[in-house]
């Protein structure tokens, strides 16, 4: 099932299912009542997928993001390989969706894609989750942009300015709850110039792991984000980018502007 979150043609913000196959030209998106964890409940109100503004898919409590987790990545940076996952936050107010600019702070003049796999929680308070209950706490997976600024990464040392500013992660375009994680592409282009392909194959700690690993610091709420590293190839965006994450079938577009 492919969960969106959209504003309809009357303006009005709900969750849906989206339904079709082929074109997408020829997709509907069926509005439901409330969230979509637990007992789903569609209202019969449907839309053409392409008359309707989608959103970010989820309003996470937390975005936890996994730094490091491949290794020809790792490299690319002259970083070495963690020896157990290396998390870090993003904030709430640093998710928009699919269509919704990436900003470039002032602050920074190396701002860079990072194409990741998103894990979508479902499960309702998920806490110290072994390796094998981990598929459990799991609704479904998005496409994520990791905006990540370099520089101040280097500088400060610590990432919690350089990884968090406003729009510095798009998620979407829609939570797909069928896809499996394994063996996923994950790719990154801007301006229709491949930078990223890689798959999930190759990362270092693997979803079960990092999910069990994260829900014995933190418990991870219903909608919470886990963003699971990039592959090499990250670069930087400019103004006047659009920047695409393939996750799967997910395709993640987003436009870069200056910060105002
Ligand atoms: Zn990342």
């Amino acid at each position: 099932m492919r969960i969106a979150r959209f504003v309809n043609p009357q303006g009005q913000m709900t969750f849906g299912v989206i339904d079709g196959k082929g074109a997408r030209s020829g997709w509907t998106v069926e509005a439901i009542d409330g969230h979509p964890f637990g007992q789903l409940a569609r209202t019969g109100n449907r839309w053409a997928l392409d008359d309707v503004r989608l959103l970010s898919p989820i309003l996470p409590s937390k975005v936890v993001c996994v730094g490091r987790n491949y290794a020809a990545h790792a490299a690319e940076l002259g970083n070495e390989v963690p020896k157990q996952p290396m998390l870090f936050l993003k904030p709430s107010t640093s998710v928009v969706g699919p269509g919704d600019p990436i900003r470039l702070p002032a602050a920074s003049k190396q701002v860079e894609h990072e194409a990741e796999l998103a894990i979508v929680i479902g499960a309702t308070g998920a806490r110290k989750v072994s390796r094998e209950d981990a598929d459990h706490t799991i609704f479904g997976i998005t496409a994520a942009n990791d905006v990540s600024a370099r520089d101040l990464q280097k500088t400060d040392g610590q990432w919690g300015r350089a990884k968090t500013f406003d729009s510095f992660c798009p998620l979407g375009p829609w939570i797909d709850t069928d896809l499996g994680y394994d063996d996923l592409r994950v790719a990154c282009t801007v301006n229709g110039q491949t930078r990223q392909d890689g798959t999930t194959k190759n990362m270092i700690f693997d979803v079960p792991t990092l999910i069990s690993y994260i829900s014995h610091v933190m418990t991870l709420l219903p909608g919470d984000v886990i963003i699971t590293g990039t592959p090499e190839g990250v670069g930087p965006l400019v103004d006047g980018d659009s920047v695409t994450v393939t996750v799967g079938e997910l395709e993640l577009t987003n436009p870069v502007v200056t910060d105002e």
